[in-house]
């Protein structure tokens, strides 16, 4: 199919569907544009329409839309598969906000679809494209900043406990290693291209909820990287949002500002012999900080600008055929992680 834009109608008119109504869709108006929203609540529906957004009368009605290109996903979790499926089956193309399933198994059923009926099926991993992100990956992939990774901590960290209604419960898809934890999965993999080797993960139960609250995952890669990826929605004082250990350095990103620095080796520590110091009742040499000369502090490396966002990428996929940047082999490789994580 060959036009200038595609047409997008949206299920879920809650936050992230507003978002994407509103904000994101309308920043990429040379390739899409909404044609109209649906929500199950009425209440939604009313606001839908005060800003001016067509509602459609059901979800059915957007199905049978002949203008309707592609459907947007923004609904709680346990309905993406069959709202997906459905959409495919009628012909349109899906971008389908992550987690995409609840499990591996209905993120399957949703790719058999995908093949059966040659319709584009696209998980909206938006944080792919997050500045801080991007800027760990360049210090990981262009090495010179702090030599080779070899330790990688992600972090989110929130004082405000789990938000909302549905993310409270186990039968929508709710919790933290689903909601939070797909993206920082999503990032890990994307950035350490090597097969995992061992994964352990305690879930927090602090709220009380039947889902979890949060979790710490320790991940060891096959190529020998560490990874101690973190979420926490009872945290008073938060943790860097990165911190990466290479053998030339380490870098610390406080924040999605990108607030932060490298410390980067430039002289051998052990010969310059540090002198000891007094740390806490005790003696150290092993914590003394290193001697002057030993290190620099540098500021965190420019980021690569990304040409390419995810819609544009979702158009030319559609349009022109193009390989997906979110490819569904990777959203695949996350959910098994994240169904080992929860069993
Ligand atoms: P929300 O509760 O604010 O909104 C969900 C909306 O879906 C509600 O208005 C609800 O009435 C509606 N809804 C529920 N079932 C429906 C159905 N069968 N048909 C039509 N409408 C239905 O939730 P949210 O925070 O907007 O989250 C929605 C999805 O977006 C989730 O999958 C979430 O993980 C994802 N999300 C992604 C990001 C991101 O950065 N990529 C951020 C937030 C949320």
């Amino acid at each position: 199919k060959n036009q200038a834009k595609l047409n997008i109608a949206t299920v879920g008119y809650g936050g992230m569907g507003t978002y994407h109504v509103h904000g994101l869709i309308p920043a990429e108006s040379d390739y899409l544009q909404v044609v109209g929203t649906y929500d199950i609540d009425m209440d939604r529906k009313e606001v839908a329409e005060e800003t001016g957004t067509y509602v459609y009368p059901s979800f059915e009605a957007i199905l049978d839309d002949q203008e309707v290109d592609a459907i947007l996903i923004a609904t709680p979790n346990d309905s993406h598969k069959d709202l997906a499926i459905r959409s495919m089956q009628a012909g349109k193309h899906v971008i389908c906000e992550k987690p995409v399933a609840m499990n591996t198994q209905e993120f399957d059923e949703m790719l058999a679809v995908a093949k059966e009926t040659g319709q584009v099926l696209m998980v909206h991993q938006n944080r792919r494209w997050d500045p801080d992100f991007l800027q760990v990956k360049e210090i990981f992939d262009q090495r010179q900043a702090i030599g080779d990774v070899f330790q990688i901590e992600s972090r989110v960290h929130g004082a405000n406990g789990i938000p909302g209604d549905w993310r409270h419960l186990k039968a929508h898809g709710g919790g933290m290693v689903l909601d939070w934890g797909i993206h920082l999965f999503d990032q890990l993999l994307w950035l350490v291209d090597s097969p995992i080797k061992s994964v352990n993960a305690d879930l927090s139960y602090i709220l009380g909820d039947e889902v979890d609250d949060g979790f710490m995952a320790y991940i060891t890669f096959e190529n020998g990287i560490r990874a101690l990826v973190e979420v926490g929605t009872s945290n008073f004082v938060s943790l860097p949002r990165w911190y990466i250990k290479g053998n030339q350095g380490t870098a610390i990103i406080e924040d999605w500002e990108m607030n932060g620095r490298i410390v980067k080796v430039t002289g051998n520590a052990v010969e310059n012999k540090p002198s000891p110091i007094r740390a806490g009742v005790g003696l150290t040499k092993t914590m003394a900080p290193p001697v002057d000369g030993v290190t620099e502090t540098l500021p965190l490396p420019e980021i690569q600008t990304v040409d390419t966002s995810f819609y544009k990428n979702f158009y030319d996929v559609v349009v022109h055929g193009a390989e997906p940047i979110v490819k569904n082999e990777q959203v695949r490789q996350v959910m098994q992680l994240i169904d080992s994580i929860l069993k």
